[in-house]
């Protein structure tokens, strides 16, 4: 089935004037749906005639959040090329391995990542053109004066499949390996009405945009959903607590999303207190479990807020918890949203607790070139999450630990299995297993519990100093813990809940 890929085009025809972006990293500069769309295409035809992009190639962003990305993003639609936003929290080895994965065929980057952008030139020969955002130096390519100098020409004429891909979104999944959930038109679309129809979304709202654009937050809670309906987002480099308040303050924006990290910031700040929320018509905290004290506090200011259960692989948004539940229920995500199905594997009876189930138009069509791993975790439809889940009598659903071995350390997923590997490497180091412990300001760290290999004392300075530019930093241990042997189970595994049990504690 055919669907209309350019989302932005046919949002700038039926409401050309209407505010599309609040550009807060260039003082505020504004953009119609109609300036926003003829960047857009403008972008397009530059990456189609000057740099020779074609249908279901990839375009790749190492950058914070910009408007320029989402000219990118809309320019890939409009191509169907695929946007490959990158996390520049990754170190360089990292970095080269999802290039690799992906092989994008140009990479533009902002120019405080140039040097993380120049580590990882020579290990990605597949891509043709290198280009800043807001350079130059002397060697670098600008992209913006490129664009911009391009003379205009038509675009390729193009009818896309809903199964087409748009984004390639990266996670660690269950395994750990980072790998990209192929994001299509289909699933980004069907993401995008899910919460336009169940927050009530409309043309008057206007989002804070603070959550990276390389993560399914960032993208999908409000972004894409906006364009959808015609409201606006004000695009922020990333989250600045001064800055959200100044937003909230001027009554400039409606929504907000973060991760429990942010809210804990937030409450913490002086100015909290004396704050007015009242032009605030929805925050929505997700990612990782928010605290009953955090959204508490929210409340008690008069803030509707509500948390979203998702992960990369389906959206951020599949459970919808009604409003007079949220206090009867806490800890509840929800009922699921119309167009998503909703299981627990294994449930007998209300309240068993077992692996959530997700299927629907909403859920990305597997993992890029994994045919494997897509295998194992997308099987008749139905996404495995890899989340302990149960649902009550009433068939409302909460999240009840994560059945992965998934760290969520300020909203950003760290898999033991990855960490566990670089420190592996450390000569001195026999054998190695990676806990979350709890943290009130990040929701969780990751804590390293070290066997020594015999004859050698390794301090936890020499461990940690060896993870950097190999990992990271967030994904670096915050503790070392040096211990005789690991537990095992009888099959002969890390036994990590009874490691969690001895050196979990804070
Ligand atoms: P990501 O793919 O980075 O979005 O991470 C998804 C994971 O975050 C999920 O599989 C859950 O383990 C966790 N998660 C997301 N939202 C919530 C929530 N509201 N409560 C508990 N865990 C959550």
């Amino acid at each position: 089935m055919p669907i209309v890929h350019d989302w932005l085009a046919r949002r700038a025809a039926l409401d050309p004037d209407h505010l599309a972006l609040v550009d807060a990293t260039q003082g505020g500069r504004r953009s119609s749906y109609r300036e926003w769309d003829a960047r857009a295409s403008r972008t397009a035809a530059y990456l189609h005639h000057a740099l020779g992009v074609r249908r279901g190639e990839r375009v790749a962003v190492l950058a914070h959040n910009r408007v320029e990305t989402l000219d990118l993003l809309f320019a890939c639609a409009k191509l169907g090329a695929i946007l490959q936003p990158l996390n520049w929290r990754l170190s360089a080895p990292e970095l080269s391995g999802i290039l690799a994965d992906a092989e994008p065929v140009v990479l533009v980057y902002g120019s405080e990542l140039r040097a993380q952008s120049l580590a990882v030139r020579e290990h990605a020969p597949f891509v043709r053109h290198w280009l800043t955002f807001d350079g130059p130096g002397a060697d670098e390519r600008h992209f913006v004066a490129e664009r911009d100098a391009a003379p205009e020409s038509p675009l390729p004429a193009l009818e896309l499949e809903a199964e087409a891909p748009w984004v390639l979104c990266y996670t660690g999944g269950s395994t750990g390996v980072p790998k990209a959930a192929v994001l299509t038109h289909g699933s980004l679309a069907a993401n995008a009405v899910n919460t336009v129809v169940s927050w009530g979304l409309t043309s008057d709202d206007v989002a804070v945009l603070n959550a990276p654009l390389f993560h399914t937050g960032g993208l999908n809670v409000f972004t894409l959903p906006l364009v959808y309906v015609g409201g606006a987002s004000v695009v922020c480099k990333g989250f600045e607590v001064e800055q959200v308040f100044d937003l909230i303050e001027r009554r400039e924006v409606s929504l907000f999303f973060g991760v429990p990290t942010m809210f804990i910031e937030l409450q913490r700040h002086a100015r909290f207190e004396a704050m007015d929320f009242s032009h605030l018509k929805l925050v929505v905290s997700g990612g990782a479990p928010c605290p009953p004290p955090v959204f508490e506090r929210f409340f008690a200011k008069g803030v509707a807020f509500k948390t979203g259960y998702g992960l990369t692989e389906a959206g951020p948004n599949n459970f919808w918890l009604p409003p007079a539940d949220v206090r009867r229920k806490p800890g509840f995500v929800g009922v699921p949203l119309f167009q998503v199905e909703a299981r627990i594997d294994g449930e007998r009876q209300p309240g068993d607790v077992g692996e959530l189930l997700l299927r629907g138009p909403h859920v990305c069509a597997g993992y890029w070139r994994r045919p494997e791993e897509t295998a194992r975790t997308i099987i008749g439809g139905w996404l495995h999450t890899g989340d302990l889940a149960l649902r009550d009598a009433e068939g409302c659903f909460r999240i009840v630990g994560r059945h992965k071995d998934l760290i969520i350390s300020g909203g950003e997923n760290i898999y033991p299995a990855e960490v566990e590997s670089v420190l592996a490497g450390h000569p001195d180091v026999a054998e190695v297993a990676v806990i979350g412990v709890p943290d009130a300001k990040w929701g969780e760290t990751p804590r390293a519990l070290v066997v020594p290999r015999a004859g050698t004392t390794p301090t936890a300075e020499s461990l940690l100093s060896f993870c950097e530019g190999r990992l990271a930093r967030y994904k670096t241990p915050r503790s070392v813990r040096f211990v005789e042997s690991l537990p095992r189970t009888s099959a002969g595994k890390v036994d990590r809940r009874a490691l969690s049990a001895a050196h979990g504690q804070p």
